[in-house]
């Protein structure tokens, strides 16, 4: 655990807001009292996502004039969502007669790699907040983006304004609130899965499977901070009468099983056959040219290679492509076919010791077949039984395997 900066011997809270919460101005201005409400007990620091739908269109607008669009600028962009609504909030604030300023990733020292669209955040020195909480003010920080060492603005990939909170929370040594518009982590979607259920508390491996599955209630690299750095994510609904709430941390007792089925359905598979006889080197090259596009599932042996690109999770899906693209023309001769095979989603049943539950594959299998569902590929891992589905079949698959492997043994907690 951090040392926490405590300001008049009170430790620091970060709330963060996402797109949902502050999707227009009376949301931004109850978002605002709330963070009032708050500050009287305790200095808050908050990280805010931009309005509504706004990163979408922004990504839309890039593309309508080139596709894809240059990663460097498309980043430039993207981070205006943000830093208009941290204005907007700290204006709001300010009405509520709170000093109270906003601040970018850069400004407050959140200093990640080069990789525009998904950069990682490497340090963060949060000087300039510090100083402004001690001034008495509310520090609102545009969230999902930094500034590499090379001093270019990056963003974390979609959904990376709860990375930002986790890692402000981790400097600050502050607690780390996460508001949205649902009241935790369930099961399943609850806008698909209607019988889902809240989970009170999850590991943080758990719920990291769950987001690089496609749940977007709460972003991988987020939970992957707070496992490194022992912070205790709370996920809670914005409206104050919503009272629920999921606590990702350590929690060694765990049983096998499935706690959610998540998924993504902005699935495409690459994949490429090789002729025989590809030398070592050229094997040890294809495999790290192709590690460094970050697929999902990556396989790479004699005969070919595959994984799964997800368009929803990444702003620089369209440059991943075009970078495989170019990977396989490289090969030349030894290249037999390429695909680039679209409209799949991936189904993924997530939990602990998913490997040692013998019987876990087959009862998925027959609960697809059962609903229709044709299967593409298997993949498991000790936390994860997936299945790559037609994007058409995937609602079809989750509630499915959710009413088979979940529903049954389902109850409320939390
Ligand atoms: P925000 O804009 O506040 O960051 P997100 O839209 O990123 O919120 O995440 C909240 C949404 O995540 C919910 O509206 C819900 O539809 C979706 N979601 C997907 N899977 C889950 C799940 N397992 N539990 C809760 N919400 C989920
Ligand atoms: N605005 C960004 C997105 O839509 C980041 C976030 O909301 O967390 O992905
Ligand atoms: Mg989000």
């Amino acid at each position: 655990m951090q040392a926490s900066h405590e300001v008049a011997g009170q430790v620091p809270v970060v709330m963060k807001f996402g797109g949902s919460s502050v999707a227009d101005l009376e949301r931004m201005r109850q978002v605002a009292a709330r963070v009032v409400e708050r500050a009287r007990v305790q200095p808050v620091v908050v990280v805010v996502s931009a309005m509504g739908k706004t990163t979408n269109e922004l990504v839309a607008m890039a593309r309508a004039l080139r596709e894809p669009p240059p990663t460097r600028e498309l980043d430039m962009l993207l981070t205006t969502g943000e830093r208009s609504s941290m204005a907007l909030l700290a204006i709001a604030i300010q009405a509520l007669g709170r000093p109270a300023i906003s601040l970018t990733g850069s400004q407050c020292g959140i200093i990640t790699d080069h990789q525009h669209g998904r950069a990682r955040i490497m340090e963060v020195r949060p000087f300039r907040i510090l100083d402004e909480v001690h001034a008495g003010n509310i520090v609102i920080v545009g969230g999902f983006q930094g500034v590499s060492y090379k001093r270019e603005v990056t963003t974390l990939g979609r959904g990376g304004s709860d990375t930002t909170a986790v890692a402000l929370a981790a400097a600050l040594g502050a607690d780390c609130e996460i508001y949205s518009d649902v009241d935790g982590v369930y099961s399943a979607d609850p806008r698909e899965v209607p019988e889902a259920v809240r989970l009170g508390e999850l590991d943080y491996e758990a719920m990291q499977a769950l987001a690089r599955a496609g749940a977007k209630v709460l972003h991988a690299q987020a939970v992957q901070l707070a496992e490194e750095r022992g912070i205790a994510i709370y996920a809670r609904h914005v409206s104050p009468g919503v009272r629920g709430e999921t606590v990702i941390r350590r929690n060694p007792a765990q049983r096998a099983g499935v706690d959610a089925i998540a998924s993504d359905a902005s699935i495409t598979r690459l994949a490429l056959e090789l002729r025989p006889g590809l030398s070592h080197a050229a094997l040890a090259s294809l495999s790290a040219e192709l590690g460094a596009l970050g697929l999902r599932y990556l396989r790479v042996d004699g005969d070919g290679a595959s994984g799964l690109l997800s368009r929803s999770q990444r702003t620089d899906a369209g440059a991943a492509r075009d970078r495989f693209a170019a990977i396989t023309r490289g090969l030349g001769r030894s290249l037999k076919a390429a695909f680039a095979i679209e409209d799949l989603a991936l189904v993924s049943c997530i939990g602990a010791g998913i490997e040692e539950r013998a019987e876990l594959p087959a009862t998925a299998i027959t609960a697809l077949e059962e609903a229709g569902v044709q299967i593409r590929q298997v993949f498991t891992d000790t936390r994860a039984l997936a299945f790559v589905v037609a994007s058409s079949e995937r609602l079809a698959a989750v509630q499915a395997l959710h009413r088979r492997l979940i529903g049954a043994r389902a109850h409320p907690s939390g």
